[in-house]
């Protein structure tokens, strides 16, 4: 990242102007709206042949020469516990962001990502807890309060959405990729599931393909030869 001053911070975000007097810009930060990138990732691969089941409990679909195990908290893994998300969608007219922005606040780490048609997601709170129970007053509260502390425009916008998710996370918070027999289990994506997406993938899509391999082929690419 690098340091800017107001008067950066007012080029960057001309709605900010005047509200904050440093901050830290990542020049190469992407974001991306989850909910279109799914539908347009199924939309894709609908279109180039892969069947969709919705609906359909995993556990007790067989049948597959290989299983990719992405069931988060589902997958019985008992080394997982779930970090509980709280968000709110808001939409106003009267302010517009071009990047998520995030408020470096000891007690409200809160961020606020653009969306399409004047939606902003402010998110999100962190609790180690399993629970799927609506939104609390306090994470709503503390959502709000941030959002409003970043610009009073948010004052009048409407809450359109809450919502909860719970994070899968192992004890260090990265996630993992593992090869139990025929099967690939993905997990543990805790607060990145979509940032770290394509690179899990690939290592998924690279155990299931390194163990297709002939067996003279998978040797030869692990440099050992075995003399069967
Ligand atoms: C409020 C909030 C904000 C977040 N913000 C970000 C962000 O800005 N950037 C980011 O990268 N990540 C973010 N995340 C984290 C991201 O959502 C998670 O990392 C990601 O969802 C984990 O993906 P997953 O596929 O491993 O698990 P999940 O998203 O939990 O998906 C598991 C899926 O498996 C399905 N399933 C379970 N059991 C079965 C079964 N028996 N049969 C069939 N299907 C089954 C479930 O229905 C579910 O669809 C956020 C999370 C929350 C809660």
């Amino acid at each position: 990242y690098r340091r800017v001053d107001e008067d950066e911070i007012a080029l960057l975000e001309p709605d900010l102007a005047g509200r904050f007097r440093r901050g830290l810009f990542f020049p190469g930060e992407a974001h991306l709206d989850p909910r279109r990138a799914m539908a347009a990732l199924h939309e894709k691969l609908a279109g180039s042949g892969v069947e969709f089941r919705f609906g359909v409990d995993a556990r007790h679909v067989t049948g597959f020469d290989r299983e990719i195990d992405c069931m988060g908290m589902a997958s019985g893994d008992e080394r997982l516990r779930g970090v509980r998300g709280e968000m709110l969608i808001l939409r106003t007219p009267d302010i517009s962001l071009s990047r998520p922005v995030r408020l470096l606040h000891p007690r409200l780490p809160l961020y606020l990502a653009p969306r399409a048609d004047h939606h902003f997601m402010a998110g999100a709170t962190m609790v180690e807890s399993l629970s799927t129970e609506p939104v609390t007053v306090r994470a709503m509260m503390e959502l709000l309060n941030a959002a409003y502390s970043v610009h009073p425009a948010f004052g009048e916008a409407a809450i359109v959405e809450t919502g909860v998710g719970i994070r899968p996370a192992f004890s260090d918070n990265l996630p993992r990729v593992e090869a139990h027999g025929r099967t690939v289990a993905i997990n543990g994506l805790y607060r990145h599931g979509f940032l770290l997406a394509p690179a899990m993938a690939r290592r998924a899509a690279d155990l299931v393909f390194a163990s297709d391999k002939p067996v003279e082929l998978a040797d030869e690419t692990d440099g050992q030869r075995r003399s069967a």
